[in-house]
């Protein structure tokens, strides 16, 4: 159902990587999975809907979770995110 591809999860100290099969789980335990589905998330960056099919990474931030989609924009975005040390791996 899903794409087979990894989806890097940004944890505090390192980068965690999460199969397709995991992440439904993974987005559960975080209490996200109903929002998701419903379209309640945006991407972080350019704010389209996050859905199970265009997810690419989410980190926390903020004691929230954030999400950011797979467009190369965005992960170009994330990269430059990390560098600024906003996140640290
Ligand atoms: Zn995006």
């Amino acid at each position: 159902m899903w794409k087979k591809f990894f989806h890097p999860i940004i944890d505090k100290e390192k980068l965690k990587v999460v199969c397709d099969l995991d992440l439904e789980k993974y987005l559960d335990n975080l209490g996200k999975l109903q929002a998701v589905k419903e379209g309640e998330i945006s991407c972080y960056f350019c704010e389209d809907t996050i859905t199970l099919e265009n997810i690419f990474c989410f980190f926390p931030l903020s004691g929230d979770v954030k999400f950011v989609c797979d467009k190369g924009e965005c992960k170009l975005k994330l990269s430059r995110f990390i560098d600024k040390d906003k996140i640290s791996l």
